[in-house]
């Protein structure tokens, strides 16, 4: 006789049928519960591919491997979870969704075997079924046991919402019993002498002690109804908690969009003439993806842990932003009111939650389209709004100051206007030609340019602000007004490749004017500057081992996924706790840099901390922003002469040094 069992041992006729219907009844209850999301979810602005004008719901073959090669990498693989820190339950929920996935496969292969024609659970197939499962069972039941004693624990911060507690408990129950069912198979029913039993080894060695119950069906019986009665609560209970994350994850990360992290929508003006509205003011505004996201959320608090608003003890929480915002959309309430406004104006879109998100939800694209309601009627005042007037009267962000010109003086730098032929634009930004500061770090690219022979030319006062700080302000039609005056401005010049020292203008240009039909190849300075050291043509500088640390601008580092490039310019350098893609926030990014901000509630401050305690006395920067919000830091966390530079000037003095000697 072949090894085997069999399915619904000693079950009458009727039974099988109660437990049909049961099964019927609270998988149909999961699947009404879902439609009515479904229908939530539908009332968003539709997100299928959209082919020559039309809009197609199946996908192309491209788009199928690219919605397979997502669920693979971040579902099945688990990369935010496994890149996430241990002390955010990382390797609790590999645990658990590893077993989980291996009992879903398990039940799967055995339900086939059940309601279909070809019949393979028997001899060896079923041997290795047998002992592959119970065994990756078990990390199922450690993770659970590991996670109800971390919510448990009074020093671990995690949420101690009792719903989370009692489904870790219920899902506890029915692992449990499902090993406790298959020991009472084992110790019931005589099969167990045919001597196959052993390779089920969990429930083997569980039966040992129930060897008493041989023969007591009636016992057997009793705890199979009680899981299933488990079972069936579970199936019911997956749709109003964050239980549905199970499901949703997949759909989630499947559908994610394939735009760049930096990357904001661009609001067509005929949506604005057709909608008689600005950005989100319902949440039916946002994409069926993005309102489908909202519900996978599991509530990790991934998010709101790496937020360096939240961090200095702001009221931004973005895991609140989602969890609100799901309020929206069910009840049908307003967008701005449904969220703390105050929050909303808190973010520096420094894309840290949608980095660490687990499922992929885009919180830049929600908070972002949620501003662009409130600009849009008159309801942004202060220093923010100063911002966007002297960006649209000055075309700099920084006002009237903004001559453009005035930091070339009596340093010979090539204008477009006046040369024939160049190979870079130098992008130098509103900063790079108006703050002090930065000035700086714009002389040092433009001589090291120069020192390395590479053809540039400026635009200097035919440059306008790129439109980053207006359109993550919300100012959507400010950002598209700039970018159509700067395109046009490429293709007076025929500029093909820009080069920029700023992170911010870098992911504008780079990833936001394509769709103002500019044609150019951008590279942020740290990049053709590590081009021009592997050629040879720049040193890179050798500092002191250690005595640098380097600060990855949130634009580059993360939003970009440059910090390569930085560290082949500087030997030597080390990192801060979070760095390169988990890098953290100076507070600048999203207009912040223009807000007041109360001197404890200073994310720079906090950035600073993290920078000095590798014991570094310099912090090597990649972007102005970051020198203008770290400098003013500083001062107030230590006194000690801590020095903030440029890459570019590390490598301007590296390489003046070497030409001297
Ligand atoms: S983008 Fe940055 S500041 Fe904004 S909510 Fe996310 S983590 Fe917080
Ligand atoms: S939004 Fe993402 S990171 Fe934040 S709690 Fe939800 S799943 Fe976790």
């Amino acid at each position: 006789m072949r090894a085997t069992r069999e399915e619904y041992w000693q079950f009458s006729l009727p039974e099988k049928l109660l437990f049909y219907a049961c099964a019927l009844a609270s998988v149909g209850y999961m699947c009404w519960q879902i439609w009515a999301r479904v229908q939530l979810w539908m009332s968003g602005r539709p997100t299928g591919e959209v082919r020559q004008g039309k809009q197609y719901w199946m996908p192309t073959r491209a788009g199928l491997e690219r919605w397979f090669g997502k669920v693979w990498t971040y579902i099945l693989l688990q990369k935010k979870v496994r890149s996430s820190r241990p002390k955010t339950g990382a390797p609790i929920h590999l645990m658990m969704f590893y077993g989980f996935l291996a009992l879903f496969v398990a039940t799967t292969l055995l339900g086939i075997n059940t309601y279909s024609p070809i019949k393979f659970h028997q001899g060896t197939y079923y041997l290795a079924y047998e002992v592959i499962f119970d065994t990756l069972g078990l990390l199922l039941l450690f993770g659970l046991i590991w996670a109800i004693v971390r919510r448990g624990s009074t020093k671990e911060p995690i949420s101690k919402d009792s719903v989370d507690m009692q489904v870790l408990w219920l899902l506890l129950l029915i692992t449990v019993n499902g090993y406790l069912l298959e020991a009472a198979r084992i110790a019931i029913n005589p099969q167990s002498q045919k001597g196959w039993d052993s390779v089920s080894w969990v429930g083997f060695a569980l039966a040992q002690p129930l060897a008493a119950l041989k023969g007591n069906v009636l016992a057997y019986k009793a705890l199979w109804w009680f899981h299933a009665l488990c079972v069936f609560v579970f199936f019911v209970l997956i749709p109003r908690l964050k239980l549905r994350h199970i499901v949703l994850a997949i759909f989630s990360a499947a559908g994610s969009p394939d735009t760049p992290m930096g990357k904001l929508r661009t609001i067509p003006m005929e949506e604005v003439e057709q909608t008689e509205q600005i950005g989100v003011k319902y949440a039916r505004d946002y994409s069926r993806w993005h309102l489908m996201s909202l519900d996978a959320c599991m509530e990790c608090g991934r998010c709101t842990e790496v937020c360096p608003a939240n961090a200095v003890g702001k009221i931004l929480n973005p895991k609140q932003i989602v969890q609100d915002l799901r309020g929206a959309m069910a009840s049908g309430a307003e967008v701005v009111p449904s969220l703390d406004p105050e929050a909303l104006w808190q973010c520096t879109t420094c894309n840290a939650c949608v980095e660490a998100c687990p499922v992929l939800i885009r919180h830049v694209d929600i908070i972002v389209d949620a501003r662009r309601n409130i600009v849009s009627e008159g309801g942004l005042s202060g220093s923010a709004a100063l911002v966007l007037r002297q960006t649209a009267s000055t075309g700099n962000a920084w006002g009237t100051n903004g001559n453009r010109e005035e930091w070339m003086q009596g340093l010979d730098i090539p204008l477009a206007r006046t040369t024939s032929e160049f190979e870079y634009l130098f992008w130098v930004g509103c900063a790079g030609a108006t703050d002090a500061g930065a000035i700086k770090t714009t002389k040092a690219v433009a001589d090291l340019l120069k020192t390395a022979g590479v053809s540039f030319a400026c635009l200097g006062n035919e440059e306008a602000c790129t439109g980053d700080p207006a359109r993550r302000l919300g100012e959507e039609f400010l950002f598209q007004e700039k970018a159509m005056e700067n395109v046009s401005a490429f293709e007076r010049y025929g500029v093909k490749k820009i080069v920029t020292a700023c992170p911010h203008c870098f992911n504008s240009l780079k990833n936001e004017y394509g769709d103002f039909d500019a044609k150019i190849e951008v590279f942020h300075h740290t990049q053709l500057l590590q081009t021009l050291v592997s050629k040879g043509k720049l040193l890179a500088a050798k500092p002191e081992r250690g005595s640098v640390v380097m600060h990855d601008p949130c634009y580059l580092g993360r939003v970009n996924d440059e910090s390569e490039a930085p560290r082949a310019l500087v030997e030597g350098m080390v990192n801060p706790e979070f760095h390169s893609q988990k890098t953290r926030c100076c507070g600048a990014g999203g207009g912040r840099m223009w807000m007041e901000e109360a001197l404890t509630e200073r994310p720079s401050n906090a950035r600073v901390e993290q920078l000095l305690a590798t014991g570094a006395k310099t912090v090597a920067l990649g972007c102005p922003f970051c020198k203008i919000m770290l400098d003013a830091s500083v001062k107030q966390v230590t006194e000690e002469e801590i020095n903030l530079v440029d890459l570019a000037e590390m490598l301007q003095q590296a390489n003046s040094k070497a030409s001297v000697t």
